[in-house]
Parts: C-alpha cells; sequence; structure tokens
C-alpha cells in the first residue's frame, strides 16, 4: 500500500478510512496520540513512545483494548504493509464512540486509531528558524492529547512568518515548541527544561540527554528565560522526527552559532544512533 490507515481492525488507504461521527475524538478532542518515524521499516524507538501513549492514557482515564506488547506488535506489521520503508508513524486512542455528552460514564474501551505515510527523514543538519509566542495551553501539557488548537495556532503563525517552529513561553519561561522540546547550550551546559507539567517529557530529549552524558556535556535540567535563549551560545530543538535542529534565527534576528563543536558532536550522536537501530542486516 501506498499508505495505511487502521481504525478498530479496519485497515485501508488512509483516504479511504471513515470514523464514526459520534467517535469522542471528533468532538471532544478526547483522546491521546503518540508519533515517530520508521526507516526501512523499523520503527524509532517504538516501545518508548507506546509506553507514553499509555502514561497519557492513563492520566486521562482512557482504556487502550491492548497491552503494549500488542499494540506495538500491530503497529510493526502494520508498517511492513506501507511499501515505503520511510514513513510517518502515528497512532491515537480516542475514548470511545457514544453520544456527546461531557461526562463519559462507564465507557472502558478507547477505539485505536493508526495512520502511516511515506516520509522524508529530516536532514538533522539543517539550520532553523523560529519565533516566540506566549503558551496558552492548558496546564497538562505532559499528557499528549489530541486537544492541539494552542499549538496548531502557534505553528500556523511560525509558518505565516517563515519559520520552521514557534517557541512557546509562559511568564518569561521557555517552555516547548509547538511540537518540539527547546534546548540551550550556554556556558558550555546543556540546558533544557524540566520534564513537569508544563513540557511534553520528548523522547528525543531523553536522548540527547543521553548522549550529552555520553559525551561529557554538562546537563542542566532547569528553566531557561526567553532572554536566556535569545543570547544562548547555540539554540537545539528536538523531536523524534527532528532530533536535534540547530536554530541560527529567533524573530529575524541571529541566535546561536557559537558551539559549533558541541553542536555537531551531539548531532552525530544522534544520526549514528538512528542509523545503527534502523539499518537491516
Ligand atoms: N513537545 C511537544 C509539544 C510535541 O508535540 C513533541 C512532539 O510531538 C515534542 C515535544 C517532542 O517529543 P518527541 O521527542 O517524543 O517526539
Amino acid at each position: 500500500m501506498k499508505d495505511l490507515a487502521y481504525y478498530n481492525g479496519k485497515i485501508s488507504s488512509i483516504e479511504d478510512m471513515r470514523v464514526p461521527m459520534l467517535d469522542r475524538g471528533c468532538y471532544f478532542g478526547d483522546g491521546v496520540y503518540d508519533a515517530t518515524f520508521a526507516r526501512n521499516h523499523i520503527v524509532w524507538q517504538l516501545e518508548e513512545h507506546v509506553a507514553r501513549l499509555y502514561r497519557s492514557a492513563d492520566a486521562l482515564g482512557i482504556g487502550i483494548p491492548h497491552t503494549p506488547e500488542e499494540l506495538c506488535a500491530l503497529i510493526r506489521r502494520l508498517v511492513t504493509q506501507v511499501n515505503t520503508g520511510e514513513q510517518w508513524v502515528y497512532f491515537q486512542v480516542t475514548r470511545g464512540t457514544a453520544p456527546r455528552n461531557h461526562a463519559w460514564g462507564e465507557m472502558c474501551h478507547g477505539n485505536v486509531w493508526v495512520m502511516l505515510r511515506p516520509t522524508e527523514m529530516v536532514d538533522v543538519y539543517k539550520k532553523i528558524k523560529l519565533i516566540t509566542v506566549p503558551d496558552t495551553r492548558f496546564l497538562h501539557c505532559d499528557i499528549k492529547t489530541i486537544n492541539l488548537i494552542p499549538s496548531v495556532m502557534a505553528s500556523q503563525k511560525a509558518e505565516m512568518a517563515g519559520a520552521n517552529e514557534a517557541v512557546l513561553h509562559r511568564d518569561g519561561r521557555v517552555t516547548e515548541g509547538s511540537h518540539s522540546n527547546i534546548h540551550i547550550i550556554k556556558d558550555g551546559v546543556f540546558r533544557t527544561a524540566p520534564t513537569d507539567n508544563l513540557i511534553l517529557p520528548g523522547i528525543a530529549r531523553a536522548h540527547l540527554i543521553t548522549a550529552c552524558r555520553e559525551l561529557g556535556i554538562p546537563v542542566n535540567e532547569t528553566p531557561f528565560t526567553v532572554d536566556e535563549m535569545l543570547n544562548a551560545k547555540e539554540v537545539l530543538i528536538s523531536s523524534s522526527s527532528a532530533p536535534g535542529l540547530r536554530c541560527v534565527e529567533i524573530e529575524g534576528k541571529p541566535v546561536g552559532r557559537q558551539a559549533p563543536e558541541v553542536v555537531a558532536a551531539l548531532q552525530k550522536w544522534v544520526r549514528d544512533e538512528i542509523f545503527a537501530e534502523t539499518e537491516r542486516d
């Protein structure tokens, strides 16, 4: 198949898939999701992403009708049915199907959605531009829900401004990007926001921290301000499909570019890890 959609056992192309209007995801955004990519039909860090999906679902009392192992096996099987090995791998579980009513009563079985689409892997050496936007999201950003309106608005604003990502900030503190985590290099230290309720604990973020530890780069997981970001030696963003991209401009003004050796070491580590783990014999 060219691409693939899965809904509670049904499989079709993405375009042909039809879902019930009464799926609570459609009218409440009542669901959780996760996303990663596949290379050579091997899904990158699938167990970590599935574990985060279960944490998000547990936080909202959404029941996933599979064990994590079954869900991993299902996704791995589906990925082999798409012709192209490089894929965007997206999965979500909505709370269930019922007439519109805020409370959900006894509902315990979620609806499982998977979308697989051919994609080009992002060039980790791509240099990117950012804008800054006040963070108007709710206070449970550690839960990966499909309610993404503030992030969607921020992302559109970035695109309209010719930028790649919007950096969200709350009370002066940089929280994260609209769909990424933000990091800075300052005084030789890799600084990244703590994994509290204001950010998503990114899987690429965790891998960058491992990279720092292996490369002997000190890590500081405390909040930093927009000013600190603007004056940092380097600014990086990470997500599973774009792990460790270097930012060179924020709001049209140059930033970073003052610790190229640290960035090069981190990017090489990340690229080597991805390539080693998604290589076929
Ligand atoms: N923060 C937000 C708000 C995101 O949407 C994402 C990715 O979707 C990330 C951070 C990065 O997470 P990960 O590295 O697990 O892809």
